[in-house]
C-alpha cells in the first residue's frame, strides 16, 4: 500500500457485490468511502452463486476467506447431463484443480458478509439513496448494475436488449446430503443448473429460450407450475426438485454490450454496470470482485486518478470481453437441438472418457487469473 488513498473521498453508487467489495478494498487502503444504495435495506432474493478461484483469490486477499468458507460449500465437480439425467461429462474439480477453491454460496449470505466487513472497515452505507447523475465530490464509482445511471452519464442513453433467455431461480430444502457438485441438465432450448448450499438447501436456476418477453418488470415472482411445465421432459432428480419448489422468481435476461466508455477521469464503472453478462459461465459476480480489487490497486499505485482509471480500463477490458463472449457461446452449446446436439454431446462424452483433464483445461485462462498477483 502506498498511502496514496489515505483520506481520499470516494463515493460508490450501489451496494451489490461490486460496490461492497470495492468499498472494502478501498477502505482497507484508508480511503474515506461512502456507498449510496437505492434500496431501503441490504437484502437479496434467495438464490445461490458459484464463486470460482479467480474470485476467491481476492476474497482471501481481503481477509474474508475464512468467513466465506464458513457460509459456503466447496464444489467438487461440475456434471453435465442430458435431458434424461444421463451423464454426458464430468469436470472433476478436486482431481484436476486440487489447489483451487470453487465455492457454492447463498447470495444473501455473501452480501451480508461483504456489508458487515465494509462497515467494520469504516465504510458508511447510506440506504434509500437513488442516484440519478454522478454526485459531486472526489472519485465516483458506478457499481449500480445493469441499468446503471453512471453508465448512462458516461455513455448516453442505451436501451438494454432482451437476450431471448429467461431464468427462473428457486431455493428448495434438500436434506439428502448430496455431494457438493454443480449439475447442468442440457435440453433443446433450455437448461437447468442446480447445486446444494449450506444449511440443507439447494439452488435451482432454470433457463428457457423465449422469443417474446412482454412483462413490464424485469424480474418478478412466478407460478412454480410454469417452471414445472417448462422442464416437464427432464428426468433424473429434476422432477423431484421441481415438485419441491413453492416460490420462484423469473428474470428476463437483459444485457447491454460491454460499455464503450468506462471512465472519464472522475467517474468509473465496475461490475454489471460496465460489463453485464449472461450467467452461463457463472462469472458476473466473480468479474465484479476482480474489478473491485484491481481498481483499488490501480488507484493506490497510480501517479494520478486519470492515469489510474486508464490503467484499470486497459487491464480489465479484454478479460471481461472474453468472459462475456464465452458465456454467450455456452448459451448456444447448452441449448443445441437435433444432429448438432448429438454431435456435441458425443464429443463431450469422448473427451470425458479419453481426456477428462482437457475439458477443464479449456478454462485455465479463466480460473488461473490472479488479480492479486498483478504488479501495479
Ligand atoms: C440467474 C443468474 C445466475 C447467476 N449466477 C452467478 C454465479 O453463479 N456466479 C457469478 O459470479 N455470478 C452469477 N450471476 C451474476 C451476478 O449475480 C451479477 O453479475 C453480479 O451480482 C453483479 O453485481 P453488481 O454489484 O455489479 O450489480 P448488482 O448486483 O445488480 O448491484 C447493483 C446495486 O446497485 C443498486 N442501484 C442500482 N441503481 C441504483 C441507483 N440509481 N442509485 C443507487 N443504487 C442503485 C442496486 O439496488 C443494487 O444493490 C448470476 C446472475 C443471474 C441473473
Amino acid at each position: 500500500m502506498s498511502g496514496a488513498l489515505r483520506d481520499r473521498p470516494v463515493t460508490i453508487v450501489g451496494a451489490g457485490v461490486a460496490g461492497l467489495t470495492a468499498a472494502i478494498a478501498l477502505a482497507r487502503r484508508d480511503a474515506r468511502v461512502t456507498v449510496l444504495e437505492r434500496a431501503p435495506a441490504i437484502r437479496e432474493l434467495g438464490a445461490g452463486l458459484q464463486l470460482s478461484p479467480n474470485a476467491m483469490r481476492v476474497i482471501d486477499a481481503l481477509g474474508l476467506g475464512e468467513a466465506l468458507r464458513g457460509i459456503s460449500l466447496r464444489s467438487n465437480a461440475v456434471q453435465l447431463r442430458d435431458t434424461s439425467g444421463a451423464q454426458v461429462a464430468k469436470l472433476d474439480l478436486l482431481r484436476h484443480r486440487p489447489d483451487d477453491d470453487f465455492r457454492l454460496v447463498h447470495r444473501a449470505r455473501l452480501i451480508e458478509l461483504l456489508a458487515a466487513s465494509a462497515r467494520s472497515a469504516g465504510v458508511e452505507i447510506r440506504l434509500s439513496q437513488e442516484v440519478a447523475t454522478p454526485p459531486e465530490g472526489g472519485l465516483i464509482i458506478g457499481a449500480d448494475g445493469l441499468r446503471s445511471a453512471i453508465r448512462t452519464a458516461l455513455n448516453g442513453r442505451e436501451v438494454p436488449f432482451f437476450t431471448h433467455q429467461t431464468a427462473w431461480r428457486a431455493v428448495i430444502p434438500d436434506a439428502t446430503g448430496a455431494p457438493p457438485e454443480a449439475q447442468v441438465f442440457m435440453g433443446p432450448g433450455r437448461h437447468l443448473v442446480s447445486y446444494p448450499l449450506v444449511g440443507g438447501l439447494r439452488n435451482l436456476v432454470a433457463v428457457q429460450e423465449r422469443h417474446e418477453w412482454q412483462e413490464e418488470g424485469w424480474s418478478h415472482e412466478d407460478d412454480p407450475d410454469h417452471l414445472r411445465r417448462a422442464f416437464a421432459a427432464f428426468g433424473g432428480p429434476v422432477p423431484e426438485w421441481l415438485d419441491a419448489v413453492t416460490e420462484t422468481h423469473i428474470w428476463g435476461l437483459f444485457r447491454h454490450d460491454v460499455a464503450r466508455r468506462w471512465q472519464d477521469g472522475r467517474c468509473v464503472l465496475i461490475g454489471d454496470a460496465a460489463h453485464p453478462t449472461l450467467p452461463f459461465m457463472a462469472q458476473g459476480a466473480a468479474m465484479a470482485i476482480e474489478d473491485a480489487w484491481i481498481l483499488a490497486a490501480c488507484l493506490d499505485a497510480g501517479p494520478d486518478q486519470p492515469t489510474a482509471l486508464n490503467r484499470f480500463d486497459s487491464l480489465r477490458r479484454s478479460r471481461v470481453e472474453g468472459i462475456v463472449a464465452a458465456a454467450n457461446a455456452n448459451a448456444r452449446n447448452y441449448h443445441l437441438t437435433g444432429p448438432l446436439r448429438f454431435a456435441a454431446h458425443t464429443a463431450l462424452r469422448l473427451a470425458h472418457r479419453f481426456a477428462p483433464g482437457h475439458l477443464l483445461g479449456r478454462f485455465d485462462w479463466l480460473y488461473d487469473y490472479d488479480s492479486v498477483a498483478i504488479t501495479f
